[in-house]
């Protein structure tokens, strides 16, 4: 592609192994040393303050920071649909006393347009496609991408293909993928399997892709972080707990923070705490002996993050280490019990996003986090995502799970 520079570009992709940098136009996923690629943005280069407040009124909840996003995209070019802008929720009684603590909220990102957070990287993504001139986008997913990828695509016109693991998505967001008209191939194996083919798919055709490996993803998934400390005043909480998957919610926190800091939005930095589930758990182990080892086998009812290889993982790892935070594992039995806590409460989530409560219960008994301190926990998706678990958990139909907290259905005569 021939580049036309007159002026010097606001963004460029900056490889965070060997520090190579790329113009944006190149629509690179990796460096050529193999390196994740981030994006720098010199904001030097913009009068920041202006451009905020010129944006602050766009019914987005990810680009009204566009300046903080993708500054030089046109605005004709922004396939949005409303999304952000969820709820800072308190938690009840009963799931404070199910915690051990005293002061905890929860932002919902299950009150994203397609259900989940991956709304907010996935209108950035899909942006930066038609911004490119792609004709079609690509993602594998356990779900959430997906359904997230084909409400986009068709609502900017373009086409969608998604690869999907058999018979490891939640029924809602299989339905969302097939309803919004995506090109829907599962394969026998895992999410990383899947994953693997549509790099291979997209290097080979041009085909953009669009999961988190993706930097543009990683972009509008920092405002979950701008908007909750708006919300709070840019006060912030002393934690921050997250499920984690393949990890590019956790790097992009982790991006946000470091931004924030830099801004001088905030002073204090919250920890984060990465949570994945028992038996899917490869990030943990790495967080904990500094070795790295794939899990072939992943197995979690929270399908959100059942992921063996998590791709974003030095991300993932550098969130951490600049927040001071760390990782932890729960087991199956931990998130479907704090699911139902946070669901009796009216408030509702999918299991993954429960992770985050059992996460933080755990910690509290382990005395990582003191009872006084102010958590946040991201409850990543809607709890009608996956329907099917709560009506076997409710009815005590899960194998190897005890249904603590069920609710019975009754009969009435
Ligand atoms: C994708 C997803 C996750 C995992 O996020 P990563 O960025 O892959 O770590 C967690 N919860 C839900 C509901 C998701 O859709
Ligand atoms: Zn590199």
């Amino acid at each position: 592609m021939m580049e036309q520079k007159f002026l010097p570009e606001v963004s460029t992709f900056r490889c965070i192994k060997c520090n190579r940098t790329f113009s944006i136009s190149s629509g690179r996923m990796t460096c050529s040393c193999g390196g994740l690629l981030e994006i720098k943005h010199e904001w030097a280069l913009l009068s920041l303050k202006t451009e905020l407040k010129y944006y602050e009124h766009i019914p987005s909840g990810v680009w009204r920071f566009k300046p903080l996003i993708h500054p030089e995209i046109s605005e004709k070019e922004i396939v949005m649909r409303g999304e952000g802008n969820t709820g800072l929720y308190n938690a009840s009684q009963r799931i404070l006393e199910y915690a051990n603590c005293n002061n905890l909220l929860f932002k919902h990102e299950g009150e994203n347009p397609t259900g989940s957070f991956k709304d907010r990287g996935m209108t950035v993504g899909v942006s930066e496609a038609k911004r490119l001139g792609m004709h079609t986008v690509i993602c594998a997913s356990t779900g959430n991408t997906s359904a997230s990828l084909a409400a986009y695509a068709s609502y900017a016109g373009i086409k969608a293909i998604v690869i999907l693991p058999k018979e490891k998505v939640a029924f809602g967001k299989l339905s969302q993928a097939i309803a919004y008209g995506a090109k829907v191939y599962t394969v026998e194996g895992t999410f990383d399997l899947a994953l693997q083919h549509v790099i291979d798919l997209a290097t080979k055709d041009g085909r953009y892709l669009l999961n988190s490996i993706n930097p543009w993803r990683i972009e509008g998934q920092k405002t979950i972080i701008f908007e909750m400390l708006e919300n709070l005043k840019w006060e912030p909480p002393d934690w921050i707990v997250v499920p984690a998957g393949n990890l590019g919610n956790t790097s992009a926190f982790g991006k946000a923070l470091k931004e924030a800091q830099e801004l001088d939005l905030i002073k204090d930095i919250p920890k984060i705490i990465a949570v994945q589930a028992k038996g899917s758990e490869p990030f943990v182990n790495y967080w904990i002996s500094g070795k790295y080892e794939p899990e072939h086998n992943p197995h979690t009812l929270a399908t959100a993050i059942n992921i063996g290889n998590p791709v974003s993982r030095p991300k993932a790892l550098e969130a951490l280490r600049f927040t001071n935070g760390i990782a932890t594992s729960v087991s199956d039995q931990s998130i479907l019990d704090a699911k139902a806590i946070i669901d009796s409460a009216g408030i509702g989530c999918e299991p993954a996003s429960a992770a985050t409560l059992a996460g933080i219960k755990k910690s509290v008994d382990e005395g990582m986090i003191l009872a006084s301190e102010k958590i946040v926990s991201i409850l990543t998706g809607h709890l009608l995502k996956d329907p099917q678990i709560i009506i076997d958990y409710h009815q005590n139909q899960l194998e190897n799970i005890d249904s603590t907290f069920a609710n019975k259905i009754n009969t009435y005569d």
